[in-house]
C-alpha cells in the first residue's frame, strides 16, 4: 500500500467502532453474542458460503475487517451492506461461532441511523406508513386466498385499518418516521 494511502487509511480509523457496533447490537441480542465478533479471524468461510457473494460485490468478511479495525464510513456508507439476504448461512457455518447475520443486522440499524438509508428503503417504508405493510395485498392475492377458503383479507391492518394508528404510534416513538421523511425529502 503507498505510504499516502496508507496514512489517509490510519486516520480514518475510528477505533470506537468495533465497541459502539456491539453496545448498539447488545440492546437486541444477548451482549455474548454482539462480543463473538471480535473471534472473527478473517477464514472466508463466511464470504465462501455466501449466496448474495455469488452474485454481488458483498464480501462479508470484508465488512467484518472493516468493523474491527474501525473503517466507520467505509463499513456503513457501502451499498453492498445491503445486499445480504440475511439468510443465515454463514452465521451456521462460522467456525468461531461469529453471529455475522445478526451483526449485519445491526450494522444496517447503524447506517440508516446516520443517513445511509437507501431511497429505495425509504419509498418502501413510506407504504408501510400508509398500508401497514411493505407490500399491501392486491387482486390476485385476495383471489388466491379465496381460492384456499382463506378470507380475502388477512387478520392485519388490512382487516383492522384503525390498528394502524397504534403501529404509526410504535413507529413514531422511536423516531422511525422522522428518519425516513428527512431520507425521503
Ligand atoms: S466465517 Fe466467521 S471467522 Fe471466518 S471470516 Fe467469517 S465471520 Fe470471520
Ligand atoms: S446471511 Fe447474508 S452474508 Fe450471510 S450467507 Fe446469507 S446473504 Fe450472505
Amino acid at each position: 500500500m503507498p505510504s499516502t494511502l496508507k496514512r489517509q487509511t490510519i486516520q480514518k480509523r475510528d477505533k470506537d467502532f468495533v465497541n459502539e457496533v456491539m453496545d448498539l447490537g447488545s440492546k437486541i441480542f444477548p451482549r455474548e453474542d454482539m462480543a463473538t465478533l471480535r473471534a472473527c479471524l478473517q477464514c472466508g468461510t463466511c464470504t465462501g458460503s455466501c449466496p448474495s457473494g455469488r452474485r454481488t460485490a458483498w464480501r462479508i468478511r470484508q465488512i467484518f475487517l472493516k468493523t474491527i479495525i474501525g473503517l466507520r464510513e467505509e463499513a456503513l456508507s457501502s451499498d453492498d451492506l445491503w445486499n445480504c439476504t440475511t439468510c443465515y448461512t454463514c452465521q451456521e457455518r462460522c467456525p468461531r461461532k461469529v453471529r455475522s447475520t445478526d451483526i449485519v443486522r445491526v450494522l444496517r440499524n447503524m447506517a440508516v441511523k446516520e443517513g445511509h438509508m437507501r431511497p429505495e428503503h425509504a419509498k418502501v417504508c413510506e407504504i408501510f406508513f400508509k398500508y401497514g405493510h411493505a407490500v399491501p395485498i392486491n387482486d390476485d392475492v385476495k383471489a388466491i386466498r379465496k381460492r384456499l377458503a382463506l378470507s380475502e383479507l388477512p387478520p392485519t391492518v388490512h382487516t383492522y385499518p384503525e390498528a394502524l394508528k397504534e403501529v404509526l404510534v410504535l413507529v413514531d416513538d422511536k423516531g422511525f418516521r422522522a428518519l425516513v421523511e428527512k431520507k425521503g425529502s
